[in-house]
């Protein structure tokens, strides 16, 4: 038995201070009960001892994958108060994490998970997971210009690896098109930028899969927990 501002500390909630402070606020929960006095014990491995809510220490590994809507922020807050994903996590009491991140306006497939060493390995610039996106641009862009994007390109912050990119519709007034394009680094808005670099902005973005894992029908704002061999499948 220990000290529960000891135990949820030591499972990185907060300082020991910190952590009295949500105990004596009536915000940390063991087996159910609200405990705010300070010399309370428990068994870090034994009670579910949980802190708004959302359960401390050793966790099972959550893993799921969401289809993300456009206007919506991947991080855990937003001091703006706009959309964040946890907002559709409704049923989820772990704290999940985002594996990579989606721009604001890009919209499909996100990872999440509390398994930080999985979310380290994906994002990884090494593992070069295939992250692929349909990508609709203004205008439709000529072969030679798809194909500066298959070789590389050269962006502010370097060349670009070489990736696969397909037509996938063009519009008949061919004032748009959408274009398939796979990826295997994940800079910082990386397939916008790709297309301004040949003069075709993108006005949507949707990434279709990651590793080998698909969006399917998945509808837009909702999620779905992996399957084992699916967790086995992208590590
Ligand atoms: N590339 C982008 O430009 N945006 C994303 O959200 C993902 C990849």
């Amino acid at each position: 038995m220990e000290r529960l501002q000891k135990i949820l500390a030591g499972a990185g909630v907060a300082s020991r201070r910190k952590c009295e402070e949500l105990i004596q606020s009536g915000r940390v929960q063991v087996n159910g009960e609200t405990v705010t006095e300070l010399g309370t014990k428990a068994d870090p491995a034994a009670d579910v001892i949980t802190v708004d809510g959302k359960t401390v220490g050793a966790q099972k590994k959550m893993y799921i994958v969401f289809n993300k809507p456009k206007g919506v922020i991947t991080s855990a807050s937003d001091p703006q108060g706009r959309k964040i994903v946890t907002d559709y996590l409704k049923g989820i009491n772990e704290r999940l994490y985002p594996v990579g991140r989606l721009d604001y306006d890009t919209e499909g497939l996100l990872l999440l998970t509390n398994d930080g060493e999985f979310a380290h390995l994906l994002t990884h610039p090494k593992h070069h997971v295939a992250k692929t996106y349909l990508a609709t641009v203004k205008g439709v862009p000529h072969g030679t210009a798809l194909d500066k994007l298959k070789n590389g390109i050269m962006l502010e912050d370097g060349m670009t690896a070489p990736a696969e990119v397909e037509y996938y519709d063009i519009d008949p007034e061919e004032k748009h098109a959408t274009i398939s394009i796979t990826i295997y680094e994940g800079r910082n808005r990386q397939v916008r930028r790709m297309f301004e670099a040949i003069q075709h902005p993108v006005t949507k973005l949707k990434r279709i899969s990651f590793g080998d894992l698909y969006l399917g029908n998945l509808k837009r704002g909702l999620y779905r927990h992996l399957t084992k061999e699916e967790v086995e499948g992208l590590i």
